[in-house]
């Protein structure tokens, strides 16, 4: 294989999104079970929330032309609990209403019981005056009828799910989960529970990017398959990314996509499909491969299922999961907004040495919501990422000092 070509992040990503065209399918699922998933239908409301004008107080609904100074007295001739539905009220009368009850036809304010002294069951006393409109939530105020309140292309989170739920939609029509393929490669691999550590073999690790990646997949609304360790041998490795081809839309591994002998998983991917692109000029996460194995190995034009091998370092498999993997997998279920948003923050101490590369240094706020820097950078110290509450976006040959403000991506955004 010729020497890889380092491609920038803003080359490698609208290479991998121009790939990634929505897979279509879709399907109807409970408003509860949504949380996560990808809006396939726009909502539009068929009615008006609050579908009535109502108080927002316990109180007393009044009309204000009745009540033009403090210690006016009304007579109380009905009361309005939630649920329930009041008549006209006529001059000097009160209605005793309850948070949530309409506002019966008449009055134009509410003024809340501590304002107001009962004098018995039948008068109270408002001990001040109301400004016309208090404490009344109007018909319509969060959603007009026809209002389209969720987008196509939306990424439901619980409060979508509520607004959903408050229109009046028990299920939703959303894409489809992409079925991935897991897989892990290396020799040195032990998954933990096989293997106590005080019985590790000299030269084996546990497996941790399987947990993180799984994860991650599933907090992406995949469905996986997880296909555990695969050793690393060229004709094991391609037997197992054309059995994956068949069943998945996306084939995700780690480890073994660099130039080593025993880096099998690029010229697998070669023999089987195409490989797009790999090398990144990004740190942590160098290493990375992006491709399409054949489901039929003889069809050359056939369909296929689009493959990315993630570096088998864990910091640069979770950052390039973030980076990649995720617009990717959004973009798969035809969302609108695949990059996380980023915010620009002040930097309390001096970053690392330079680098040739476009870094992504592992970082977290402190109490005065300035970042500072996790001491040790390196790929395989994942450590960082759980310490740190997202990355720096350093760019190339850039030396931060303190007292800079930076590009900073929480993992928050990341990881919703
Ligand atoms: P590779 O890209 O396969 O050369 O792996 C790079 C480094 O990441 C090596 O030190 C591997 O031992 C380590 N590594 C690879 N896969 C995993 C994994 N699933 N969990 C933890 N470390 C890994
Ligand atoms: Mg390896």
């Amino acid at each position: 294989m010729s020497r890889p070509p380092l491609l920038t992040l803003d080359e490698a990503l609208p290479q991998l999104l121009a790939h990634a065209r929505a897979l279509g399918r879709q399907e109807t699922v409970s408003t509860f079970e949504a949380d996560g998933r990808v809006l396939a239908q726009d909502v539009v409301s068929a009615l008006q929330v609050p579908p009535h004008d109502n108080s927002s107080m316990d109180g007393y609904a009044v009309r204000s032309c009745d009540v033009t100074q403090a210690d006016t007295v009304l007579r109380v001739t009905q009361r309005i609990p939630a649920g329930a539905t009041g008549h006209e009220l006529g001059a000097g009368e009160a209605a005793r209403i309850f948070t949530g009850a309409p506002i019966p036809p008449g009055a134009d304010a509410v003024l809340m019981q501590e304002d107001c002294e009962p004098l018995d069951d039948a008068q109270v006393r408002c001990r001040v005056v109301p400004e016309v409109g208090q404490w009344i939530r109007r018909s319509g105020e969060d959603v007009t009828r026809g209002a389209t309140v969720l987008h196509r292309g939306d990424r439901l989170g619980p409060a979508a799910l509520g607004l959903a739920a408050s229109i009046g939609l028990s299920h939703l029509d959303v894409a489809a989960r992409p079925r991935v393929a897991l897989m892990s490669t290396g020799d040195e691999l032990v998954m933990p529970g096989d293997v106590p550590p005080q019985a590790m073999p000299p030269g084996a690790i546990y497996n941790s990017n399987r947990f993180f990646l799984r994860a991650l997949l599933e907090r992406m609304g995949c469905d996986v398959t997880d296909l555990g360790i695969v050793p690393d041998q060229f004709d094991a490795t391609k037997r197992a990314l054309h059995q994956a081809a068949l069943q998945h839309d996306l084939i995700l591994t780690s480890g073994g996509v660099s130039v080593g002998e025993e880096d099998h998983i690029k010229p697998a991917v070669q023999s089987l499909g195409e490989l797009h692109l790999w090398s990144l000029a990004i740190k942590p996460g160098k290493p990375f491969a992006f491709g399409s194995v054949r489901r039929d190995r003889t069809d050359t034009d056939g369909p296929s299922a689009h493959f990315i091998g993630l570096p088998g370092n864990p910091v640069s498999s979770f950052v390039t999961f973030l980076l990649l993997v995720r617009p990717f997998i959004l973009s798969l279920q035809g969302a609108r907004q695949v990059q996380a948003p980023r915010w620009r923050l002040r930097v309390a101490g001096d970053g690392p040495r330079a680098d040739r590369r476009r870094e992504f240094l592992r970082a977290r706020r402190n109490t005065a919501g300035e970042l500072e820097l996790f001491p040790n950078q390196s790929s395989g110290v994942l450590t960082s990422a759980v310490w740190a509450d997202g990355v720096i976006d350093n760019p190339a040959g850039t030396v931060i000092r303190a007292g800079d403000v930076v590009d900073f991506i929480p993992w928050s955004e990341w990881l919703a």
